[in-house]
């Protein structure tokens, strides 16, 4: 069987490799200069904050309120943890005092009357203002607690009032950002588009072009720009404009795919119906060589054989000739050789058979 086997002039293929290269380079470097051009362009501004719509007027002396009775509710707890020091040390006075006077009056008690004893009086007085001292400190921490209660409640009211100050920029804040978000997709948009036209354009009418490597650059570089530069600043709105998007894309993406697979019908269509010396003419040789050898009809493009490793000399679906046998040594060669594989005879036409007519 025949191997796979190019037609193309080995230089030829190095060039088109390096054309590729250098369609990479091209995109490359143009892709460095647009990032460059797109940083030093002002495309967002200062970046929108919530803190910006914020009715400052109102806040401010709020938030002044807020520090100030918040400093004096750590200064409250301060205070009762010292008059909880205070009440204890009273409390062991009283309890101390209390202790003594009991012992004491025990050891008088047996000999002298407890009434009317200006000691056992003082002493009693004495044991009495220590229970006072016990209760001013009680009621000391009662009222200090009274006032944190106080002053954490204005704190919370407070707290509230800002929380719903805040609030109230919430929405101005979500439309400025929204027509951020549109200003910078329209000035992205603004400089991708015409990128895009121009490729279009390139790809429609300049495609022979023997520039068409540096086009095909530019072309890569403007789809980088679109799925970099653009898509990602597409505006969301919940998802409707990514999704128009797409769909607008796919529509004319499918437009494009169908319109050209009709044109390739068509034509092909119109070669099959032409006589088979000018099939050929129309058929680029390299092509054609490929094709043969990798078992497709350059006519028609259909795999030609019908049984497998069974030798074919037409295509069974358009009856294009692939095969002739040399008029010279009669080897089995494709038909497009210029020249017999076995005995070098020069074949031009003389390997082509006429097709029989249809
Ligand atoms: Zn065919
Ligand atoms: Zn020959």
């Amino acid at each position: 069987m025949f191997k796979r086997m190019k037609a193309v002039r080995r230089p030829l293929f190095w060039f088109k490799m390096m054309m590729w290269a250098l369609s990479l380079v091209i995109a490359a470097l143009l892709i460095q200069l647009g990032s460059l051009i797109m940083s030093d362009v002002p495309t967002a501004g200062a970046s929108i904050q919530q803190k910006d719509f914020e009715d400052t007027a109102r806040l401010t002396p709020i938030i002044a309120q807020t520090k100030q009775i918040s400093d004096q509710l750590k200064q409250s707890k301060r205070d009762i943890e010292d008059a909880e020091f205070k009440l204890a040390s009273a409390r062991s006075d009283y309890a101390n005092g209390r202790a003594t006077f009991e012992n004491w009056i025990k050891t008088r008690s047996a000999t002298e009357s407890r009434a009317e004893n200006p000691e056992v009086i003082a002493r009693t007085k004495n044991l009495e203002q220590l229970k006072l001292s016990e209760r001013v400190a009680e009621r000391a921490i009662e009222d200090l607690n009274q006032s944190k209660t106080e002053k954490a409640r204005i704190l919370a009211d407070l707290r509230n009032q800002i929380a719903v100050i805040r609030a109230e920029s919430a929405l101005p804040y979500e439309q400025a950002r929204k027509l951020q978000t549109l200003k910078v997709f329209l000035f992205r948009l603004a400089i991708t588009l015409p990128l895009l036209l121009i490729s279009g354009w390139l790809i429609a009418k300049q495609r022979g072009s023997k520039y068409w490597p540096v086009y095909r650059g530019f072309i890569i570089f403007s789809l980088f720009a679109f799925f970099v530069e653009l898509v990602p600043y597409l505006p969301s709105y919940g998802g409707y404009v990514r999704y128009i998007v797409g769909i607008a894309l796919a529509l004319l993406f499918a437009h494009f795919a169908i319109t050209a697979m009709s044109r390739y019908v068509q034509k092909k269509q119109a070669e099959e119906s032409k006589p088979e010396t000018e099939k050929r003419s129309l058929i680029n040789y390299e092509t054609a060589v490929k094709k043969i050898t990798a078992g497709t009809c350059p006519s028609c493009d259909r795999t030609y054989g019908a049984k497998k490793d069974q030798d074919v000399d037409f295509c069974v679906h358009c009856g294009f000739c692939l095969f002739t046998k040399c008029t010279k040594c009669g080897d089995r060669e494709n038909s497009f050789y210029k020249f017999c594989g076995a005995c070098g005879e020069k074949s031009n036409d003389g390997h082509l058979r006429e097709a029989t007519p249809a």
